[in-house]
């Protein structure tokens, strides 16, 4: 059949989302998501919201949400917009500042869907690879980034699970000669964070999401924080109406409770210290998480055949095939009960090794 679409769509993959697979007894540790359920204040938000009033639009700005976000990071309405996810803040990005004269340049590996994102702009992307074995930023990234408009860090990063020295964080903001998306889904889980480098540079945005530590990625919530200027030129390319009245609502509720949040994250804190070590017990090489998650090789370093082992027993966890990510999977931090069913299902699997 002939084709009707743009080339560039023609020679895209597309970005291939994380499964949610329908299955009995599941350990479903492979999309980032919360073990625990979201703030209660969420609830309350959600008995009490008034369904009639659904027939009307949502606020387009979202004004009540972003007012709430700007006075916990100490900036103004117009420093902060939100989208449906962080995937719609992305989708704003790379509308405003990529095209196949402006180009992308992003570390490998990282979330794939950036470059899935550029392909639709008909831009180039250039891929600035993390040192083999540890997956640091090369010290020459401002070199190789030279020429992009956009340079995306995800801090900690996805798959590997690392964060960047904020040093080194700062001297990027300052050097690169364009936009510095630090996509700071993870950052809640982590030990430090770039978020003032939004408010002291005029070239950065900073994202967060509402999916991993907020326990709301049914929901589809993320904001990002940046200069003014900036964050009206993304309110330009937005869809109109992209946060309905629930989630602005429940949003709401659930960016307020901020001690929920931080006793959460603690508890994932606390997880991953412990499933690391068991990890590393058992032979595996494990890269040091600041995330919801750890990125980890198995003693016989074939990540697939370890996804593969897991999904036989009912976990579900990731796997990214190739030459770099291949010998790893990512395992989400999950309750303890659902950690000590991974450890048990290694024992196992690797008892022999
Ligand atoms: N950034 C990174 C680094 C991610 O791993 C994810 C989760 N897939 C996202 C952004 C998107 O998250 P969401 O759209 O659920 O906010």
């Amino acid at each position: 059949m002939k084709s009707y679409f743009r080339a560039e769509i023609d020679k895209m993959d597309g970005y291939v989302p994380g499964e949610q697979p329908q299955m009995e007894n599941l350990c479903k540790l492979n999309t980032n998501e919360s073990a625990f359920p979201p703030s209660s204040g969420v609830k309350r938000a959600l008995v009490e919201f008034d369904w009639e009033r659904l027939r009307r639009y949502p606020d387009p700005m979202a004004d009540t949400l972003r007012d709430r976000i700007a006075r916990e990071f100490g900036v103004k309405r117009e420093n902060v917009i939100a989208g449906n996810g962080s995937d719609d803040i992305l989708t704003m990005v790379f509308r405003c500042f990529t095209s196949p004269e402006l180009s992308l340049a992003c570390l490998y590996p990282t979330y794939s869907l950036y470059p899935e994102l550029a392909k639709m702009q008909g831009a180039r992307v250039i891929p600035i690879p993390l040192e083999p074995g540890d997956f640091a930023m090369p010290d020459d990234l401002l070199e190789q980034a030279k020429g992009a408009n956009l340079l995306i860090v995800a801090r900690p990063n996805a798959p590997t699970g690392n964060s960047f020295p904020k040093a080194k964080m700062r001297e990027i903001c300052e050097k690169f000669d364009g936009v510095v998306f630090i996509d700071e889904a993870y950052a809640d889980f982590a030990d430090d964070d770039c978020m003032e480098f939004a408010k002291e540079f005029d070239n950065v945005i900073v994202s967060r999401t509402f999916s991993k530590s907020y326990s709301l990625a049914g929901l589809r919530l993320g904001f990002a924080v940046g200069h003014p200027a900036l964050i009206a030129g993304m309110f330009k390319v937005k869809d109109s109406y992209n946060l309905d009245r629930l989630t602005q609502a429940l949003g709401f509720a659930a960016f307020d409770d901020r001690a929920y949040l931080k006793a959460c994250c603690e508890k994932v804190k606390e997880n991953r210290k412990r499933f690391t070590e068991q990890l590393k017990a058992l032979g595996f090489q494990v890269v040091p998480s600041q995330a919801n998650f750890v990125f980890a090789a198995p003693p016989d370093r074939d990540g697939e055949r370890c996804f593969r082992e897991l999904r036989n027993r009912a976990i579900i966890v990731r796997y990214f095939k190739g030459p770099v990510t291949g010998s790893y999977v990512r395992i989400t931090i999950g309750s303890p009960e659902e950690m000590d069913r991974v450890l048990k299902a290694f024992r196992e699997i690797y008892v022999s090794l």
